[in-house]
């Protein structure tokens, strides 16, 4: 039997990629499949876990996966504050959308033969979505890493889950980020590994497992919402009169009226764009957290 946690925050689609890679296997890929996700805090920005089985003979085991061959993370800010790796079986698999080279200082150790895949593909979703929204193409990273379910399976899972009015940017976002995952595959085989999941290979291609030290989050570290936020307000102050019915429905009392003007609390702000929806003056931007710290944010934002 094979076993998948995949981690995600509250709107990034976490459970319907479970289901996905589940009905592809189960429905279309001749296998037996089990997916379901783990009830925790369900809000938008909140980290949020599925899990998917699959297997040769009927599944059994009901139970969360506790001792996962495959952990798929579709947003690397979770590496802050969740233990992603917990449980992750020696020579397993560890698939993370993300962008950093540098995770030094992070909390967790790879364990022993880890085949360790780093991809970005929020970009890539929010240049053909518009959105930040990663699961389908996630589910087809896995898919072209592992070769566990079909590709033509994958997409026929994604037409029957999806709604119709998304189905056909999505194949497009899948198809993209599953050529670049096979790329990717391709890479690390040719780095020394067999390009086998489960063997000894590491597509460790951009994160030293050196550079993971164990150690668990402490607890004011999840109690900062911040954390969970991958794309943050910005205000324009030239728009803004101060009104404050912004703060009247930020669901984490993250707004502040300051001396001169109104500001955002970004150690509580989780990032879930309400403020920008009820803004009258639409003073609000939501902007990619990678594009801030690229000091792009104001530009993007289109405030001068
Ligand atoms: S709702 Fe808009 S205009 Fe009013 S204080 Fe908030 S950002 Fe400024
Ligand atoms: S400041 Fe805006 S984006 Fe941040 S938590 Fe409040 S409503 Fe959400």
């Amino acid at each position: 039997m094979l076993q998948i946690r995949w981690h995600g925050r509250g709107g990034q689609g976490v459970v319907t990629a479970a289901r996905i890679f589940g009905r592809a296997a189960a429905i279309y890929g001749g296998k037996y499949a089990q997916s379901f996700p783990y009830f925790g805090t369900e809000r938008r920005g909140a980290p949020v876990t599925a899990f998917t089985r699959l297997s040769e003979q009927p599944i059994r085991d009901r139970s969360q996966v506790y001792e996962p061959d495959c952990v798929v993370v579709l947003d690397e800010t979770l590496l802050e504050s969740v233990d992603v790796l917990q449980g992750l079986r020696p020579g397993g698999i560890l698939v993370l959308n993300g962008s950093r080279t540098n995770h030094q200082g992070l909390k967790f150790k790879l364990p022993e033969n880890t085949a360790f895949y780093q991809i970005e593909v929020t970009s890539l979703a929010q240049e053909i979505l518009g959105v930040p929204i990663v699961n389908t193409a996630m589910v087809s990273v896995l898919a072209a890493v592992t070769s566990w379910v079909p590709w033509e399976a994958i997409k026929k899972a994604i037409q029957d889950i999806l709604p119709s009015h998304l189905v056909e940017k999505n194949l497009r976002l899948a198809e993209e980020a599953f050529h670049r995952a096979l790329a990717l595959r391709q890479v690390a085989s040719s780095q020394g590994g067999e390009g086998e999941p489960n063997s000894k290979s590491k597509g460790n291609l951009h994160l030293p497992a050196d550079n993971l030290q164990p150690n668990l989050p402490t607890p004011h570290l999840v109690a900062r919402t911040g954390s969970w936020r991958i794309q943050r307000p910005v205000i324009d102050p030239w728009k803004c009169n101060d009104c404050l019915i912004c703060w009247l429905f930020c669901p984490e009392g993250s707004i502040r009226r300051g001396e001169s003007c109104t500001s955002i609390d970004l150690t509580y702000c989780k990032g879930c764009g309400i403020c920008a929806r009820e803004c009258p003056r639409q003073a609000i931007h939501m902007v990619d957290e990678a594009l801030i710290s690229q000091g792009e944010g104001e530009r993007l934002a289109g405030i001068s």
